[in-house]
Parts: structure tokens; sequence; C-alpha cells
């Protein structure tokens, strides 16, 4: 995991067409017991060996065996129950209708790591598997228990703590939490939000890397985008406190969206898996525009610390852009290494 430009996705693509329908979150699997689970276990193998085949150094499992990257997390614990919905205000955003916290929330067994397990033998590359983080998970539901983000914020960065020991014993090299709630709650990422996230990664030994973006490219997200105005500076409230932080790695928009790149400034020191892959766009960049938002970067971080991305995941794609975005991503990283090179001499 060493070297200029190491390149990495943030987690999701799109699923094949005989395992989940295309091209929507949410969608039902089409296979069900031993069947499904053969079939995520293709879908992750066919997903391995394309971010291999288009040239992506930090490997991960393309989120083929989960439904949602918040929901099926939560699925496995126990203390929620998913029978009894509430509609509530999503990131401020958007109305959804959650499942309800009923009791205590505890982790009865391992969520990911059999999966984890598998993708650490389906490659030698280094690997990266993603987490929801406590504050979207408290986001993403009704709490008639605790009655308190906060309280119960730090009851599932326990559980993501006992989850992510795990991960790393079975070979992951990167953990990461996904915050796009950071983007929204700027007095909570302040008073608990990076405090929880740390506990979630406390004692580890693997990489840990916190991603925050503006959504996937769905109409929700895409009105709210509209709102931000010209400079979209949400960054500017989390990044000083990750900047203090334990997280290694923070993984954040930069094609295509409106984020000013002298923001990176602020996390200085850190890794910065930047997004130079527009997820809300049908175009493949080319090379040279991958290159140019890399480019942009360096004068904020090393190329040492710099690792090529994309600005959120890829599920809601058809598969054959998101490919054509695998390509381009790892096309661009090679043509500004080259570029360095040269300039060298
Ligand atoms: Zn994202």
């Amino acid at each position: 995991m060493s070297g200029p430009l190491t390149t990495a996705i943030v987690g999701s693509l799109p699923k094949p067409s005989w395992l989940a329908e295309p091209e929507k979150l949410w969608s039902e699997w089409k296979l069900t017991g031993e069947t499904l689970v053969e079939g995520k276990q293709d879908a992750l193998r066919a997903a391995v060996q394309e971010q291999e085949r288009r040239g992506l150094d930090i490997i991960c499992d393309g989120e083929q065996t989960r439904q949602h990257f918040v929901t099926t997390f939560i699925e496995h614990l126990s203390g929620v129950d998913f029978t009894q919905r509430e509609t509530v205000r999503i990131r401020d955003r958007y109305d959804a209708s959650v499942p309800t916290v009923v009791g205590a929330v505890s982790r009865e067994k391992p969520v990911f790591v059999d999966d984890a397990t598998f993708l650490r033998s389906q490659t030698d590359k280094p690997i990266k598997w993603a987490l929801p983080g406590p504050m979207t998970m408290v986001d993403t539901l009704y709490d008639r228990h605790y009655r308190s983000r906060e309280k119960l914020a730090w009851e599932f960065a326990r559980i993501l703590n006992q989850e992510a020991r795990e991960l790393e014993a079975a070979g992951v090299d990167i953990v990461q939490f996904d915050e796009p709630a950071f983007n929204v709650f700027h007095d909570e990422v302040r008073d608990w939000g990076v405090a929880a996230l740390e506990r979630a990664a406390e004692g580890l030994h693997a990489q840990t890397a916190v991603h925050i973006c503006y959504g996937y490219g769905i109409k929700a997200n895409n009105d709210w985008k509209a709102t931000l105005g010209a400079e979209w500076r949400q960054y500017e409230h989390s990044f000083p406190l990750l900047q203090r932080s334990s997280l290694d790695i923070v993984s954040l928009e930069g094609h295509h969206s409106h984020v000013p790149m002298e923001l990176i400034e602020l996390i200085r020191g850190k890794k910065v898996m930047l997004g130079a892959i527009d997820v809300a766009s049908h175009d493949v960049e080319t090379p040279e525009e991958v290159a140019a938002t890399l480019r942009n970067a360096l004068e904020f971080v090393d190329a040492e610390n710099l690792i090529p991305s994309t600005n959120c995941g890829m599920a809601p794609l058809p598969r054959s852009v998101a490919q054509g975005k695998l390509s381009a991503l790892s096309a661009g990283a090679a043509l500004l290494r080259e570029e360095m090179a040269t300039a060298r001499g």
C-alpha cells in the first residue's frame, strides 16, 4: 500500500442483473437461501476481478453482499425492530420509513466477517472494507429506547469497533467508516461525532478511513446539492477536527463537485482519498480529466498520501459505466505518475 497515487474506489459497484435489479438502491435479491450465498460470492469475485483487471491497487468487495450500506449492518443487530416503522427526515433532506430502536442495541454475531474472509481469499492485494459510521447509523433510525442521538451513537461505536477488530483479524488492511451525515450535522460532529468515530476505530492496527460525501447521484441528493450554492464548504467544519483525530485517511468528493480543493489543506498530514470520478454522471471521465483533478490536489497533499478514488459509491450506475470509470481512474493515476517521473528526470 505504499508508493504514490495508490488507487481505490469508495465502495459499492453495480450488482450483476442476475443477483439484483440493476441501477437502483435497495434492490431486492433475485436468489434465495444457499443459491443467494453462492450468488453473492460469485458477484464479489467478479467485482474483485474487474478492479484488478482495470488496475486498481486497493481492492474492495464492491458491496456485493449487502443491499444497503447502512441498513444491512443494522439488520444484523438486536434491539432494532424492522417491523415497527416510523417516517423520519434523513440527513435533514428527505423523508423515509425507517426501523425503530426498541431496546439496547447489540451485535450477537459478526456481520461481514465471513464476507471479508472470502474477499481476502480472492486477492493478494491490500483490501478495504466499508462500515457505516455511528452518526449515519443513528440518522437512519427512529429511536424509542435511548431517546438521545449521542447515546445511541456511542452504542453503535462500541458495536462497530467489535466488528472492525474482527475484520482486521480476517485480513482487512483498511477499515472505512461511511459518514455522509458529517456533511449535515456540524454541531453534532463537533460535540460527539468525531469522538464516536474514534471510538469505533479504537485499537485497530489496520488503517482507518472516514468517507464523507454529498451522496449517491439520486434525486433527493441532487436537489439538495442545488441549494448549496457555488462553493460547497461543508468539509470546513469536520476537517479540522479530523486532522486532530486518530483516523488515518479522509475520503472526500473532488471531481465535478463544488468543493474548493484548498479545503484539503485542513487535513494536512492525513492520507487523502480524493474523488476524481463523478458518480452522479454517466459520462466516463477521460484519463486526462482524472489526472487534472489529482494534479490540482497535489498542491495540498503529497503524492505518497494521495489515494485517487471515486466521489462516492457506484451502485446505482449501469455496469458498463462503472467499469469504464474504474479504468479511467487507474489510467488517470498512471498518467500523473508518469508525468511526475518525467519531471524528476
Ligand atoms: Zn458517499
